[in-house]
């Protein structure tokens, strides 16, 4: 299968070898690129080295194109971009913010909501993203 990882401002491709990179500040103004492996549930991470992150700590996350902000303003700490299977199943991936929390939500365009990962340890509301 053929994925590709798209801003929802620009439609930039903001995947790459594997990983999805996303630009990042964290709540103490450090910055930097964060690479994400680009299979839905797996949560390696790797940071460029000008970034540093504690876990559970915030970070605000940025499309590298165009620069606009992926967080979600509803709700809490969460981000969005758009995954596009074969060119043509376009659904939206939901992460959290905060660094080491393994969440991950995929909303098809049919509202239908996918749950990946292992520590939902909070509330939230499905309504925050839809
Ligand atoms: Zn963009």
């Amino acid at each position: 299968m053929e994925v590709t990882y798209l801003c929802p401002h620009c439609r930039g491709a903001i995947n790459a070898d594997n990983n999805i990179v996303l630009s990042a500040k964290t709540s103490k103004n450090k910055i930097g690129l964060v690479l994400l492996h680009e299979e839905i549930g797996n949560y390696s991470v790797t940071l460029s080295s000008s970034l540093t992150v504690d876990e559970g700590e915030i970070a605000d996350f940025y499309c590298p194109i165009c620069h606009e902000c992926l967080n979600i303003k509803k709700g809490d700490s969460l981000a969005r971009y758009i995954r596009l299977e074969n060119g043509v199943d376009e659904s939206f991936i939901i992460i959290s913010r905060a660094y080491g929390e393994r969440i991950t939500f995929k909303v098809d365009k049919n509202r239908h909501i996918e749950t990946y990962g292992e520590s939902l340890s909070r509330f939230i509301d499905p309504e925050w993203f839809l």
